[in-house]
């Protein structure tokens, strides 16, 4: 990668035809792309340089990272080209057609407890990779977690380097900045006391708990069906100032979700129920999720040692059969 390209937006030198939409960010909108040249397919993230103002160190982040990374692996996206324009940054990945984990998830309701185990040790072996390479990713999460093709099989990758840091193993300084999704959020971050790479185990962790059971470890079924009450009075509202005054409400109610969250979170307060769905769980993957979800990221498994787990190893003879 050498990147940037400067190019003239108006002029037709733009070097890719840009196509459909793959998926939103917040400051960006992922669309597929071609080179003009080769005929290749691209994942194009646009971001408007407008929206970014003030923030431009982010991108600046995102990109030195996915350098440091740019050796490859075959779960992690590379980002191949980087071009600027007025209005634009447009940063060109492997295009992953299969879609993201989270609809998966959604479709499924859930995994099975084998085919969790196989996923959890293909991201784990990618976040050691990135790990080892000096970076901590901070979004894990199953929106960021993206398949190569639509196949059952297909690979899954890492993607969204938008959070990410370059952390060597000493001399950096541990992170302070609060940011992510909460409900993947590691206690430190909250805490301010400083956090680094245990924070993605913590995700993790959190990403297991969810692939398991279709929920995640410190949210609650009763909060999300209010929202989701709210969400239908928004989409039934007819008049616009109607319409404001519901998704001012629906702000507050996010807002306190997430902040009984954090505090969940902080005490480390979750449970596997309810018991129902943990039933054909076997011991193994709950003692997986709980080292995961250490409080003390002083205290949390490494992805090393994490690979090591006998959840994760190949055997799986405690394995409650499918049904
Ligand atoms: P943001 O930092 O704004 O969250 P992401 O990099 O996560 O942006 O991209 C937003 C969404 O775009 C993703 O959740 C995914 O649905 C889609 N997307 C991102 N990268 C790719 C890719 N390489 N291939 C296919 N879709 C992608
Ligand atoms: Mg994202």
């Amino acid at each position: 990668l050498k990147g940037p390209r400067v190019i003239d937006e108006v002029s037709t030198s733009f070097p890719y035809q840009i196509g459909e939409e793959l998926g939103e960010g917040t400051y960006s909108i992922v669309q597929e792309a071609v080179c003009n040249k080769t005929g290749k397919h691209y994942a194009c993230k646009v971001i408007d340089r407008e929206l970014m103002e003030g923030r431009e160190f982010m991108v600046e982040y995102e990109i030195s990272a996915l350098k440091r990374l740019s050796g490859g692996h075959r779960n992690v996206v590379t980002l191949y080209d980087y071009v600027e324009t007025s209005d634009n940054l447009y940063l060109f990945f492997d295009l992953c057609s299969g879609g993201e984990l989270f609809d998966r998830i959604c479709t499924k309701g859930h995994y099975h407890e084998l085919d969790a185990a196989k996923l959890v040790r293909t991201i784990m072996k990618a976040v050691q990779h990135i790990h080892n390479g000096g970076v901590v990713h901070r979004d894990l999460k199953p929106e960021n977690l993206l398949f190569r093709t639509p196949a059952e099989d297909a690979d899954i990758m890492i993607a969204d380097f938008g959070l990410s840091r370059v952390m060597e193993e000493d001399g950096s300084p541990l992170l302070t900045d609060v940011n992510g999704t909460t409900s993947y959020m590691a206690p430190e971050i909250f805490k301010k006391t400083g956090h680094g790479k245990p924070v993605d185990i913590w995700a993790i962790g959190a990403i297991t708990y969810y692939l398991l059971v279709g929920f995640t470890p410190f949210s609650r079924e009763d909060e999300e069906s209010e929202i989701r009450a709210i969400e239908q009075r928004e989409d039934e509202a007819v008049e616009a100032i109607e319409k404001q005054e519901i998704q001012a409400i629906k702000q507050q109610k996010i807002q306190a979700i997430e902040d009984r969250e954090e505090q969940s979170i902080l005490a480390g307060d979750y449970k596997f129920e309810p018991e129902e769905d943990w039933e054909n769980v076997s011991q193994a993957a709950k003692d997986f999720v709980t080292a995961c979800l250490t409080v003390d990221p002083t205290q949390r498994p490494t992805a090393a040692e994490l690979l090591k787990h006998r959840w994760l190893a190949d055997e799986k003879p405690y394995c409650v059969p499918d049904p």
